[in-house]
């Protein structure tokens, strides 16, 4: 085993150091000269979403909202600008993210659920491995034919 007053440990210490150093370096500088991707619509959609008689929508139902208020007339679901920074009204959005991982259409991907895995695993603590059995019930049965087609469209 290497003596820890070594100076060959010492300078493979400060090699490894520089090393990691010019990596974020070089991390920073790809970062810094990524090209700024364009907006995934054209510039007559973005001309329109900044028109002053523009109308808010929920994300889940498409119903123009026409209140300022922080749910849903229509559906429910957490439409509010500030609802995710008010602890009491935070509540009823986690609620809903986590209601759409057990009746709700998933984009199955890793991230996807190993986000659902840890959030469950916050919210429930020991009770988690119940909502997970809905969880992954919910993530394996089958699609309606409508659902298909929405999760297949790009975006
Ligand atoms: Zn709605």
């Amino acid at each position: 085993m290497a003596d820890v007053s070594d100076p060959n440990l010492l300078v493979g210490q400060l090699g490894l150091v520089g090393l990691a150093l010019g990596a974020l370096w070089r991390l920073l500088m790809w970062v810094r000269q990524a090209p700024w991707t364009p907006d995934p619509w054209d510039a007559n959609l973005e001309r329109k979403l900044h028109e002053p008689d523009a109308v808010e929508v929920c994300h889940h139902c498409f119903d123009p909202r026409t209140t300022d208020g922080w749910f849903c007339e229509h559906c429910g679901s957490a439409v509010g600008s500030y609802n995710n920074l008010m602890p009491f009204v935070c509540l009823f959005s986690e609620g809903e993210v986590l209601r759409n991982g057990v009746e709700g259409k998933l984009r199955a991907s890793p991230l996807v659920i190993a986000g659902y895995l840890l959030i469950s695993l916050s919210a429930y603590t020991f009770f988690a491995p119940i909502y997970w059995i809905f969880f992954f019930r919910n993530l394996i049965r089958p699609k309606r034919p409508a659902e298909e087609i929405e999760t297949a469209s790009p975006g």
